[in-house]
């Protein structure tokens, strides 16, 4: 397969797709300014990039069951397997609650609550915006379940309701690993004729995936261009820049630390890593999707950094799931923040709910956009937030959510990245993977 940069057109691939950015945006904003501008968008431009994201979502639950199983059965033996699983486990939720006591740290250093208007607040209850329903409905829901739900829900009882919908990658990751893990566990005669077809389906699901990516730069223009022409609500991201600030420092802190994390434990260059994510991070900005990024990811992980299949194919799945390190980051911050604003107080105790409920929040977010704002219910529940300002809360932090969550989705899978390249090399010193 060939290399996700540089393209065969000479122009690396990042390089198209920021300029698909900026292009994207340029359209935007021009059509913004022209009547009938927005609608043409809509109709004429949007489509395109509509298609690519579906075409990403479509080959992403084949993609990790192939892609898993191979990974899996060309493992040594189940150990190893098990090995791969806690180290996986053990750096999420150390990013995971890392980030969260980051942003307990600069929310609170920066207060960044005072700078919010009483004018903007009372403009905002008077317009509680129609989705805001919605996502207090869905954030009802994940509440009211028990903490071993999670769990529950992790298991399908019906493979084929679990491939036919996205928001179950988890299920479907259960079964990849129940088959693998059988599979390697059945005598080698017998594991062959499998084991051929899975590399055979791989070949084709990575020719798939090089093919979706090369329209990622025009799919992109189309993506910020319906971005830029349908958002207008600049007046409300300025007062909340205080807010939108702070975030977006702790964002660029995680994004620091990452290279610096993996140079550190692995000696791979910061350069290298950060080249060779640069792509995923891109399509994840103009997708404000994981899951949708998620073959991108894997691509540039094992062709860009050269990490292993059977690393990748794990960790990255299951970290487009679970791990959410800027979801967690945003939880922390935006809790505050609306408490700061609000004028609820809150306590010690109170930041190590937030803590807990923030971490447990950002494994069961789903990886799709405005997921961290439905679990912000229930961190803001977890503390004692009035259920009557509840509105007011997630409408001041759906108004500038929607940049702030291409932010953070970059973060996202720039965490799972850093995670399989720390993974793959103490698999490698610990000679359980060559
Ligand atoms: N959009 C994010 C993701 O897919 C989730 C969120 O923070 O809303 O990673």
């Amino acid at each position: 397969m060939e290399k996700t940069s540089p393209s065969r057109s000479g122009i690396p691939l990042h390089v198209q797709i920021l300029l698909g950015i900026v292009l994207g945006a340029v359209i935007g904003l021009g059509a913004a300014q022209l009547a009938g501008g927005p609608e043409f968008v809509r109709t004429w431009i949007k489509p395109v990039g509509l298609i690519f994201v579906k075409l990403l979502k479509l080959i992403a639950v084949p993609l990790i069951f192939v892609s898993l199983t191979k990974g899996i059965s060309d493992l040594k033996d189940v150990s190893a397997l098990s090995r791969m699983g806690l180290r996986t486990i053990m750096w999420y939720m150390i990013t995971t609650v890392f980030a969260v006591l980051l942003g307990l740290f600069l929310v609170n250093a920066f207060n960044p609550g005072a700078a919010v208007s009483p004018e903007t607040i009372a403009g905002l209850s008077e317009n509680i915006p129609a989705g805001v329903g919605d996502k207090l409905d869905l954030g009802n829901q994940s509440r009211n379940a028990g903490l071993l739900d999670f769990f529950v829900r992790m298991v399908p009882d019906n493979l084929f309701a679990a491939l036919s919908d996205n928001g179950r990658l988890l299920q479907v990751i259960f079964f990849t690993l129940l088959f693998s893990v059988c599979l390697l566990m059945i005598p080698a005669r017998e594991q062959e004729p499998i084991k051929r077809l899975v590399d055979a389906l791989n070949a084709v699901m990575l020719k798939m995936v090089d093919l979706i990516i090369k329209l990622s730069p025009v799919a992109v223009v189309a993506l910020i261009a319906a971005l830029f022409a349908e958002t207008s609500d600049a007046g409300i991201i300025k007062a909340l820049i205080s807010y939108a600030a702070v975030l977006l420092l702790g964002m660029a802190i995680l994004l620091l630390l990452y290279p610096l994390v993996v140079r550190g434990m692995t000696g791979m260059p910061i350069m290298t890593f950060v080249r060779g994510i640069l792509p995923a991070q891109l399509v994840a900005f103009s997708t404000s999707s994981s899951m949708a990024t998620l073959p991108v990811t894997m691509e540039c992980l094992e062709e860009n950094l050269e990490v292993e299949n059977e690393v990748v194919s794990f960790v990255c799945p299951v970290g487009a799931t679970i791990n959410m390190d800027a979801t967690s980051l945003m939880q922390a911050i935006a809790a505050v923040f609306v408490c700061q604003v609000l004028g609820h107080d809150l306590v010690l105790g109170d930041q190590l709910i937030i803590v807990l409920t923030a971490t447990l929040a950002s494994i069961g977010a789903a990886a799709a956009p405005s997921a961290g704002i439905v679990m912000l219910v229930i961190v803001l529940e977890s503390v004692g937030f009035p259920p009557d300002q509840l509105p007011l809360a997630l409408a001041m932090i759906l108004a500038v959510d929607r940049p702030l969550d291409m932010c953070r989705t970059v973060v996202n899978i720039s965490g799972d990245s850093c995670v399989s390249v720390l993974v793959e090399d103490a698999l490698k010193k610990a000679k359980m993977i060559s």
